[in-house]
């Protein structure tokens, strides 16, 4: 792809950004695009750069700090970007997380956090975090289970027990909740598993007022307009700037 059309594609996805965010009467700017590069080599970010991306994604912790490493080397430790830890973390990768990530979207495990908040301090940083929760039960998606947290007082119980260990951990503030839709069903689907996962912010807001949960990553290329419409902070996308991962 010549940086040209990696301008068009970028241009056309703010755009749909943009629309989706006034049809919810909302401001485009609230909404944080994270372009997902992950597979894509280091040139791919800095054409990605040059077009005017800032947030970058990847969801395995050593492609991160790869790339991390490549494009400080190339732009210096000023260019402006923010790196995304997007995917789930085995607990002997955290390290990697530690150093190299600016925000974590997918922290799915109490252990997850307990060593990133030692790793974190002993590098005297700090990482926004969001708390991954799988809505649809789906076996295959990673994350707490809070498919019927309404109804079922043990996953009210549990979640709200991870939130509250969670409160106030140095150096690893609990910023949102982070979802993933279930694939290929429809739309109202969907939208449904968005929705469930704005109310239960807002039910963990509630319950735990020294809770900061004002941010909502959700959506990625084929849905991403869905998450907007139903409050989605960060949306992160991949296929729709990029093209297909082979
Ligand atoms: C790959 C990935 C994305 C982006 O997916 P696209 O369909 O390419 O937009 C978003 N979130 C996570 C966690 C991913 O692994």
């Amino acid at each position: 792809m010549t940086t040209n059309q990696l301008a068009e594609r970028y241009t056309a996805v703010l755009e749909r950004i943009a629309a989706a965010a006034r049809r919810a009467g909302r401001q485009p700017e609230d909404i944080t695009l994270v372009a997902v590069t992950k597979t894509w080599p280091v040139e791919t970010v800095l054409a990605a750069y040059e077009v005017g991306m800032r947030q970058f994604g990847e969801n395995r912790p050593e492609e991160l700090a790869e790339k991390h490493t490549a494009v400080e080397a190339a732009l210096g430790p000023d260019s402006g970007i923010v790196w995304h830890q997007i995917g789930t973390l085995q607990s002997r990768k955290t390290g990697l997380t530690a150093v190299h990530a600016d925000v974590f979207h997918a922290l799915d495990r109490l252990k997850i956090a307990n060593r990133l908040v030692r790793e974190l301090h002993e590098n005297g940083r700090s990482l926004p975090t969001f708390l991954e929760v799988n809505i649809s039960g789906e076996a295959s998606k990673s994350g707490f289970d809070v498919s019927n947290w309404e109804e079922d007082a043990t996953q009210q119980a549990k979640i709200r027990t991870v939130v509250r260990e969670l409160v106030g951990r140095p150096g690893l503030p609990l910023v949102g909740l982070m979802t993933m839709a279930p694939w290929q069903v429809a739309e109202d689907e969907i939208r449904a598993v968005f929705r469930q996962t704005r109310r239960l912010a807002a039910w963990l807001k509630e319950i735990e007022p020294d809770l900061k949960l004002t941010e909502l990553s959700m959506g990625m290329t084929d849905d991403f307009e869905i998450a907007i419409e139903e409050g989605a902070t960060h949306v992160r996308v991949g296929r729709a700037l990029f093209g297909s991962r082979t």
